[in-house]
């Protein structure tokens, strides 16, 4: 007979596999547990993991961001290598198609090179020198220079539907390896097998660079335990979490009520408003339906940035749009969702969601071809009772959108204004349209990260200029960004030094300035 195969924990650069818990993982579309062991980490392994990673987290940060940049370089490379057996791992897990598993990694392997680039210029550092002034009346100025330094440990948690670009190898992962903090991976149970093989390939990029093996560790778990051990666990320094609101926050009070508070990055589910003008809808309606149909869709509705709230005018137009887009949803074949979790999970949601006077529907598909396929939903209800009720806000992980039909436009920005935070904000509207409503724009870009005008929400591209966080509960710090080169500016802390002699500063601060940063003098 054909003997299961065990997944242990990668600690130090080795494979260790003590703990007598063990799961599987899932199969969405065949709705069957796919073959496999992922022994569960013990108490002792995550503290051998925190220990290991924080004992070499001085000489692995002051390694040259050319040899970090390698390191990453290389992980790409490892991950490629995994060639097909990843694709078809992810999909088995996922039951997401093959051609988002691969453009999953295409996005994967260009973060990791985006942040080998960043580490190899150093300008995360941002040096900034003030000459001293020893004749400076009334009294002489030191020398004073500051740089941003890594925090420490990271304990990386990535959500279930993104296993490559938000997981083990992922922005939160590449970001804080770049600026010399090691990092431990809570690997997601619904995809622990991808999670595994992408791990396997960071632990032999490491070894191929001659990284101090503590820089990385990978553990498996089923369960909470592993990641509030992780949370309170005094080597750890900081906390990159992407999943539910739920559990960003439960991570976020536990890291807050340690004994030394650690900051948690978590970002978080959101209902992505989009506000719609009629002038818009006078001249481009059908195209609406399509896109926004198309967006709500896009994944079966897993995506931190599908529209999940859109507001009009009410009147006929509006009213043939929210018509013709429950439609346009009724008639597209139901998909599955990646883990029977989550299709509980979003029938629970949705179900109480209907129970709502308020709400009444647009589509609600109950015909479902799959085990873990669900029906696309689209309900609608007035402005007033959208004001009255916070509720109406809560994310619906799924193919799931709420119509808000506002009676003019003083409620409409009355509803904008009740909003909580959130990624994006959309704006559907002419340029002519658009300008006549200033204070709409600066409602709605008070409680969102990104602001977008003609184009859904859906699609985060990775760049320089992108912000993806916003105010809770979008994320726990609006000010900072998990996709993009600045995501690394997380895992960083400023630290001043006065009066110090050359050769003791740091690189980046020395006046010689070998690394050709851009520093701000005086
Ligand atoms: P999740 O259930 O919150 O899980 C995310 C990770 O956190 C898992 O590893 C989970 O592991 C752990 N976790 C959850 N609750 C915890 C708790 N109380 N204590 C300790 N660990 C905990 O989220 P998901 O279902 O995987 O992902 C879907 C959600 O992610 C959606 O809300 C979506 O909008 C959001 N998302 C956000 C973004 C973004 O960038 N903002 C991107 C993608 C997805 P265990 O279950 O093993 O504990």
């Amino acid at each position: 007979m054909k003997q299961e195969k065990i997944f242990g924990n990668w600690i130090n650069g080795q494979l260790v596999h003590s703990g007598s818990q063990h799961f599987s993982t899932f199969n969405p579309i065949l709705d069957q547990p796919i073959s496999g062991r992922f022994i569960e980490a013990t108490t002792e392994e995550v503290n051998y993991a925190a220990e290991s990673a924080s004992s070499v987290f001085f000489e692995f940060s002051k390694l040259s961001g050319d040899r970090r940049a390698e390191f990453l370089e290389r992980i790409a490379f490892e991950i490629e290598a995994l060639g097909d057996d990843l694709i078809q791992t992810y999909c088995n897990e996922t039951g997401l198609p093959e051609g988002r598993a691969r453009g999953e990694r295409g996005r994967t392997l260009g973060q990791l090179k985006i942040f080998a680039d960043e580490a190899r210029s150093g300008s995360w550092q941002k040096p900034s020198i003030d000459l001293p002034a020893p004749d400076r009346l009334p009294l002489p100025k030191a020398d004073i220079r500051k740089v941003m330094l890594p925090l420490g440990p990271v304990a990386v948690f990535g959500a279930s539907n993104f296993p490559l670009a938000y997981s083990t190898a992922g922005g939160d992962t590449a970001s804080a390896l770049a600026v010399g903090c090691p990092v431990i991976v809570k690997s997601h149970p619904m995809h622990a097998g991808t999670s595994f093989m992408v791990a396997s390939a960071i632990v032999k990029a490491a070894h191929c660079t001659n990284m101090p093996n503590g820089v990385f560790a990978h553990l498996n778990s089923m369960d909470h335990r592993v990641g509030q051990q992780l949370a309170k666990h005094p080597l750890i320094k900081a906390i990159g979490f992407t999943g539910s609101e739920k559990g960003g926050r439960a991570l976020f009070d536990l890291a807050s009520q340690r004994k030394e508070p650690i900051p948690v990055f978590a970002e978080m589910g959101s209902v992505n408003p989009v506000v719609v003008f009629p002038e818009k809808l006078e001249l481009q309606k059908d195209q609406l339906v399509q896109e926004l149909s198309d967006s709500i869709m896009l994944g079966t509705g897993q995506f931190c940035t599908s529209p999940g709230l859109i507001f009009g005018i009410d009147g006929v137009l509006w009213k043939s749009f929210c018509f013709h887009l429950g439609n346009s949803l009724a008639q597209r074949a139901t998909q599955s969702m990646i883990h029977p979790n989550l299709k509980q999970a979003y029938n629970h949601l949705k179900d109480e969601r209907m129970q709502y006077a308020e709400l009444t529907s647009l589509c609600s598909i109950s015909e479902v071809n799959g085990a873990n396929q669900v029906g696309q939903t689209l309900l609608q209800m007035n402005g007033e009772d959208f004001i009255n009720n916070p509720d109406f806000q809560q994310e619906v992980f799924g193919p799931f959108a709420i119509m808000v039909s506002c009676k003019d436009w003083e409620e409409l920005e009355r509803a904008i204004s009740c909003l909580k935070g959130n990624l994006t904000g959309t704006i559907m509207a002419t340029e002519e349209s658009i300008s006549s409503r200033p204070s709409l724009v600066e409602k709605l870009q008070n409680k969102v990260g990104r602001m977008i005008f003609n184009q859904v929400p859906t699609g985060v591209e990775v760049c320089a200029s992108m912000q993806h966080g916003g105010p809770y509960p979008a994320s726990t710090d609006s000010r900072f960004t998990a996709v993009g080169h600045d995501a690394l500016l997380r895992w960083v802390r400023p630290v001043s030094f006065q009066n110090f002699p050359e050769m003791m500063l740091p690189t980046a601060l020395q006046t010689k300035n070998s690394l050709c940063l851009d520093q701000r003098i005086n």
